[in-house]
Formats: structure tokens, sequence, C-alpha cells
């Protein structure tokens, strides 16, 4: 394991609720580490709906949700946050003046210190599903990839959720021979990435089959169903997008109190632990109201409570922000 990483206050989950969490805490002047199990920040509206509008969030009406979580982190911007992407917290235990969180990464385990924890993971880590397809490919992934790293290789995508036309289009433009393919006629996506594919197809820049049936990955690539006929295409790389299925299992080992998929929260986001605080769906006292707008809410009276305990000498209250500004 490489030596700790530290922080003053350590956010787990760059969902709404971590996002926003990761900001107030910054905004009081701290150090924020921000860990986030998938490949990109926003939680459920990135992994579950980033091409549906959101009407309820305060001061961006009728919002595709990529652009609230686009918000959200361009919230961020000039402000001491660093966002571990792939990096899944597993471990919790003290540390000499706080707490330290062990964490999966791509590159081994990785340490994380700080004075204050703030835990952010909604429904769980997001994970990819399986593929569950019958036969055998040598490179079979489930997740989005670096598009780069598929430059020049022949990539079947497999799927219609919003991130299969994504990494369609993205693989396109890095150089793959892509063909897309899902089950139905119709993909997800916003209107943009809709238009970019349709006229993808029309210029020959990618293949499309729909509606088609994936019947079987061989070692050169995959054999479909298309309009009745078997198909074979040609693949080095198959990429199955089905969406994601929440694991809140490395968390729920911790000494939380868990009620079910819920921490209890007290006055302030307190967990029965000192020094660490939760917000957003995880926390028990929104049980009913899993929404952004609770969770950023909560964040930022979670966030404030932790950058005090991080640093007593902060007030609890942050005062007006339109009163400050970035130096
Ligand atoms: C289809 C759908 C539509 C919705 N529409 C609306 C709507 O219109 N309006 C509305 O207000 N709400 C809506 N919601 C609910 C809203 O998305 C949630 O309330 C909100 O996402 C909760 O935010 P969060 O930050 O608490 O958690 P999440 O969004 O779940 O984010 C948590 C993040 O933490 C990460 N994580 C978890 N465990 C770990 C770990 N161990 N290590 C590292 N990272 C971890 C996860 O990967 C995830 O990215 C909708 C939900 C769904 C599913």
């Amino acid at each position: 394991m490489t030596a700790s990483l530290h922080a003053d206050v350590l956010v787990i989950g760059a969902g709404p609720a971590g996002l926003h969490a990761a900001f107030y805490a910054a905004w009081r002047g701290l150090r924020v580490r921000l860990l986030e199990a998938r490949s990109e920040p926003g939680g459920q509206l990135s992994a579950l709906y980033p091409d549906k509008r959101v009407y309820d969030v305060p001061g961006l009406p009728a919002t595709p949700a990529a652009q609230v979580v686009q918000a959200l982190v361009r919230q961020l911007d000039g402000l001491d946050v660093t966002l571990h992407l792939h990096t899944s917290a597993r471990d919790l235990r003290r540390a000499e003046h706080g707490w330290q969180v062990t964490a999966d990464t791509p590159h081994g385990t990785q340490a994380f210190t700080a004075a204050a924890v703030v835990l952010a993971p909604g429904l769980g880590a997001l994970r990819p599903r399986d593929a569950r397809v019958p036969g055998e490919h040598a490179d079979v992934r489930t997740d989005l990839p670096d598009p780069t790293t598929l430059t020049g290789r022949r990539v079947l995508v497999v799927g219609g959720v919003p991130q299969a036309t994504r990494a369609a289009l993205e693989l396109v433009q890095a150089g793959a021979a892509v063909t897309l393919t899902h089950r139905r006629v119709g993909f997800r996506g916003s209107p943009a990435e809709l238009a970019a594919l349709e006229q993808g197809q029309a210029q020959g820049q990618l293949q499309v089959l729909a509606p088609a049936t994936l019947n079987a990955l061989t070692p050169g690539g995959a054999q479909l169903t298309v309009q009745g006929e078997l198909t074979a295409v040609p693949a080095d790389t198959v990429l199955i997008l089905n969406g994601y299925l929440p694991d809140l299992t490395p968390l729920q080992a911790w000494p939380l109190n868990w009620q079910g998929e819920y921490i209890p929260d007290g006055p302030g986001g307190h967990t029965s632990l000192e020094g660490v605080f939760v917000a957003g769906d995880v926390a028990q006292s929104a049980q009913a109201f899993k929404l952004i707008s609770v969770g950023l809410a909560q964040a930022a009276v979670a966030a404030n409570h932790a950058a005090h305990h991080a640093n007593p000498e902060l007030r609890v209250r942050p005062g007006h922000s339109s009163e400050k500004r970035l130096s």
C-alpha cells in the first residue's frame, strides 16, 4: 500500500450530496478529498438517468440530470477538492487525528486520513451489472472505458442505456471501428447525442444493429440475430453496458448502528461515531424524501459541522457566501 493521502475532510460518494458536501467543506477553506467508486461523479444522476429531465432542483428548472451534475462539479472550480474516481471505500478505523479510510483502486489499496469524514454513499457503490452472455471472448468489459485505450480496435457496444450511446460516440471520436447493438430499436441519450448517433450512422462512421439479439460471444466477436438472420460481428473488444447495481456491503460493516440501508443521523448530520457525518439518501432522517434537494440541504449542514470538527476555529455556521469571494 502506498503512503496515506491526507485531507481535512474526506467525503465518500460523489453523488449530489457528496459533491455539495465537498463544495461546502472546501468553501470553508479546508482541503477535501472526494472518493467515488465509479468512473465519473454524479451518483444516480450520471449512472441511472443522465438523459432524463429533473424538474425539482432549485434554480435549475427542467434540467437534464447530466447537466445538474455538471453544475455541481463546476461549483468545485477553484476550491481545494481532489476527486478520486474508481476508488471504493472499504474500511474505516480510528487514526491519530481522526479517521483512516482504506479504499480499493485500480492500482491497489490506498489509505486516506482525515480529521472528519462525510458519508454520502446514497444507495451504495454503483457497480456495472454482469455481462451474463454465453460463450467466451478475451476482452469483455462492462463499464465505460477510456476511449483512447481502444483506438484502432473493432468494438461491439451492447446496450440501450445512455452510457452505451455515449460510449459508442466517444469511441468513434477516438478512432475505433464501432458497432452498436440493442435488443430494442431505440437508444437513450441526450437529444444532441441521439442526433450525433443518427448522423454518424448516416455517414457510415459506425454501424447500428437494432433491434438485435446477442446470442453468444465468440473468440473473434459475437453472434447476433438481426431481423431473423444469424450475423457474426467481428470485435476485438465487446463492451456490454447493462446499467448499474448499488452495493452498500463494504460500508455496512462499519459500526454506524445501521438500520437496514440507512445510517441514523442526529442534528448536524452526526452519526454515532465522533467526526463521522452523513448526508443524502443513506441518512435515515430523509428516508421518505430521497430527493436531490433534500440531500443538498443535508450536505450543507453535515459539511459545515465536519468543517468545524476538523478545525474548531471555524464556526459551524458558514455565514453568507454572497458576502465572501474566492481568493
Ligand atoms: C430513475 C431515478 C430518477 C430520479 N429522479 C429524481 C428527481 O426527479 N428529483 C429528485 O430530487 N430526485 C430524483 N431521484 C433521486 C435522486 O437521484 C437521489 O435522491 C440522489 O441521487 C441521492 O444523492 P446521494 O448523493 O445521496 O446518492 P447517490 O446519487 O446514490 O450517489 C452516491 C455515490 O456514492 C458512491 N459510493 C457509494 N459507496 C461508495 C464507496 N464505498 N466508495 C466510493 N463511492 C461510493 C456511488 O457510486 C454513487 O456515485 C431519482 C432517482 C432515480 C433512480
